[in-house]
């Protein structure tokens, strides 16, 4: 079974998420659990967190479908002791949020070296941080996502990903979510089905699909191997629908939640209509 859904608005609440999910028509949703660009946010509240399960029982989704998104701020591989403590503060705190609000992912960038320390030490560093997180908060996994490669961020070959959870001393813990875009402009290619069975066959040996628990399904605006991050509408980017077609009807990408962030909501609707249709479900 597919899930698909879109990275939709928690304001107000983020029992609000589950409810702007379900308009979309979406059975997969991201959300952040607080403000994505601000370091401090009060705690959940007891009614908040039960308004929240509320909702996504009634409206069928399971813990597994949910994919929150860390903030921005935090970073995992930082070279600078004081603010590399700051971001682990921050990730811990956001673990904690996914735990109390029942949810079992929760989706970060590894990392940026910041050009003041090697890409091995930094990755090592990430997982250091990744093991550190895991000893204090239970039932959360850590979910890396790959990037595009802009600037000094890790993650943008797949065996940097791999090196992180070679490090994480729980494996039963830790996994990652594959962003096509990123996925295509930091130089693997995904147009049209044979691309595809290339790459993802890269990503089998190098990672392992046993640790993909989500996916951001995008388009690219920016060309192949440009390292540049811009998301666009599915089909109205350099990828097109062929890749998207492909992983739709892959089963290894059944049971996790396949996320929209292309850049104009109005078509969420749309897209995810699609995305369904090619994965053979109706509604
Ligand atoms: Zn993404
Ligand atoms: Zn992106």
């Amino acid at each position: 079974m597919k899930y698909i859904g879109a990275h939709v608005s928690a304001a107000g609440g983020v029992f609000n998420a589950p409810l702007n999910a379900t308009k979309i028509g979406a059975t997969a949703f991201a959300l952040f659990t607080k403000n994505q660009k601000q370091w401090k946010a009060a705690p959940l509240t007891e009614e908040v967190i039960n308004k929240f399960k509320q909702n996504c029982k009634t409206h069928n989704f399971k813990p597994e479908q949910i994919l929150p998104h860390d903030s921005y701020l935090i970073n995992l591989g930082h070279p600078e002791a004081e603010k590399l403590e700051k971001s682990r503060n921050a990730f811990i705190d956001e673990l904690q949020r996914c735990q109390q609000l029942g949810l079992v992912y929760l989706n970060f960038h590894p990392g940026t070296h910041l050009k003041k320390m090697s890409e091995d030490d930094c990755l090592s560093r990430i997982a250091e941080s990744i093991n550190l997180a895991l000893q204090q908060v239970e039932d959360v996994t850590a979910v890396i996502e790959n990037t595009a490669g802009q600037g000094s961020n890790l993650g943008y070959r797949f065996d940097h990903l791999a090196q992180i959870i070679d490090q994480v001393d729980d494996k039963s813990r830790v996994g990652v979510c594959l962003d096509t875009c990123h996925t295509f402009v930091s130089g693997y290619d995904l147009r049209g089905a044979e691309m595809c069975e290339k790459t993802f066959a890269e990503f089998e040996q190098v990672v392992g699909f046993q640790y993909l628990k989500g996916m951001h399904i995008n388009d690219s605006k920016t060309p192949f191997a440009s390292k540049v991050d811009r998301h666009a509408p599915l089909g109205a980017g350099e990828i097109g629908w062929g890749c998207f077609e492909y992983i739709m009807a892959d089963k290894r990408f059944d049971g996790i939640p396949m996320v929209l962030e292309t850049t104009n909501p109005e078509l969420w609707p749309e897209e995810i209509a699609a995305l369904k249709r090619l994965a053979g479900l109706t509604s």
